[in-house]
């Protein structure tokens, strides 16, 4: 077991942790939980000044389920603020850097946790995605994200972002060490009303097709397409793929309808600190109310939070709610018909897991938020369309990782890690020099 100096030290260099426990007995194996879970022994702040203070009075069911079967929590990991970024330098503390080059980010939001996936050996991470944010971390660290089904984990403990689309996943090393544990934290539970007991898992053990998209890989640049190549060459030649390319045209709208979507639910779900039940509290209560509340908000959310904030309450304002929300939710319909017909021919979807490899700070820097937006364009389709997906390290450019996201059917996360096990047995992973 990793002893708690060991971790400091990792931390004080690389920021995956913004909390970690105070003891760390021994255990079976050791897992970290984003902050965004909530946990009875440590803080939960989701990466925001409004919950600073936040001292949950319990676990979030995934938490609890990996602690029952022996899990020894280590510590609360980094993220972007109530999980709005790509790059986990939307916090309000520590941002994460990557493993493989500290002057890169470690994508997000579970920045952390993919952190944390790559340097502590064997360690399992907790991680949340709504649009991408357990593949696009895993992408840039050079470890393997799953993201079940959407229903397949309760989010009880959660703190919201957009409940249509968050899902709890994990982060590894390898798939090897996420079938080992995944099946801890899936089923129903009754305080999360939209996890399911069915249908069950199912294993498989054969896989014949993969379909790769057309459109997903217009303006991927080289780098990034030519380990992609590759990894369909050994998919053909080694695991005996049939790989085809195929169209799924809704992909072009994907983007936009989920930020329609989940900006319009973040929104609401925001609403709730306001100083009064939940979040930080301001000192002067003599003012009045609505100048209350605005000041507490203007104080502690951060500005990727405002501009949401400011874009999800106009897309459902009355008069704006067909054009924009209501069409929103019919793209993302359409997505799933779309997905659906692949399905019928194919076993799983594949596509590069992001359109470039970790990008430097000072870079990121220069970004604008539209920008940031874009580059989701190959992790938000299958979120929106609730389908399970695993990103799977494929390649390496300049030492750093790059990765590829398989996607199947609702419910067949089965399929993913059976393709993620063959592939592990062609493909080896690099660690990073100061995994421990
Ligand atoms: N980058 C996307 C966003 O900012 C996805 C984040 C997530 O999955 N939490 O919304």
């Amino acid at each position: 077991m990793i002893s708690r100096e060991e971790l400091l030290e990792l931390n004080e260099r690389y920021g995956m942790f913004y909390n970690i426990a105070d003891e760390l007995p021994d255990g079976d194996f050791h897992f970290s939980a984003k902050d965004n879970l909530t946990t009875k022994d440590l803080p939960t702040t989701a990466g925001s000044r409004m919950l600073g203070t936040y001292r949950p009075p319990f676990d979030a069911a995934a938490v609890e389920a990996l602690k029952k079967t022996g899990g020894i929590l280590l510590g609360k990991t980094s993220m972007d603020e109530f999980g709005f970024g790509t790059f986990s330098t939307n916090s309000a503390f520590d941002i994460p850097c990557n493993p493989f080059d500290t002057e890169r980010s470690c994508g997000g939001s579970s920045g952390g946790a993919a952190c944390a996936a790559s340097l502590i050996g064997g360690h399992i991470a907790l991680g949340v995605s709504t649009g991408g944010s357990i593949s696009c971390p895993a992408s840039f660290c050079g470890v393997v994200g799953l993201t079940p089904t959407y229903g397949r984990v309760s989010r009880y403990g959660l703190i919201d972002y957009a409940n249509s689309l968050d899902k709890i996943g994990m982060l590894a090393a390898s798939c090897k060490d996420i079938s080992k544990h995944i099946k801890k934290i899936i089923g129903e539970d009754p305080r999360d009303p939209t996890s399911c007991s069915h249908p069950p898992w199912h294993e498989r053990d054969e896989l014949n097709s993969i379909a790769v998209p057309r459109q997903a890989l217009d303006g991927i640049p080289k780098e990034i397409i030519s380990p992609f190549e590759e990894a369909l060459c050994i998919l053909k030649k080694e695991m005996g793929m049939n790989v085809e390319m195929v169209d799924v045209p809704m992909l072009r709208y994907a983007e936009p309808a989920y930020y329609v979507i989940a900006t319009s639910e973040a929104s609401t779900n925001l609403a709730r600190y306001g100083g009064m039940r939940y979040g930080a509290k301001g000192n002067d209560l003599d003012m009045h109310f609505d100048r209350y509340f605005s000041t507490v908000r203007s104080e502690n959310f951060g500005e990727e939070v405002k501009r949401r904030i400011m874009l999800g309450t106009y897309t459902r304002m009355v008069g704006f709610r067909d054009r924009y929300y209501i069409k929103a939710l019919r793209v993302r319909q359409a997505l799933i018909k779309d997905y659906e017909r692949i399905f019928e021919i194919h076993d799983l979807l594949l596509t590069p897991t992001m359109p470039f490899i970790a990008p430097r700070f000072k870079d990121i820097n220069m970004m604008s938020s539209l920008e940031t937006y874009l580059s989701d364009r190959l992790t938000i389709p299958p979120n929106l369309t609730g389908m399970p997906h695993l990103s799977i390290p494929c390649g390496y450019v300049e030492r750093m990782p790059i990765g590829m996201q398989f996607v199947a059917p609702h419910w067949e996360e089965g399929a993913l890690l059976y393709a993620g096990l063959e592939w592990e047995k062609l493909f080896e992973y690099h660690a990073p020099e100061d995994r421990i």
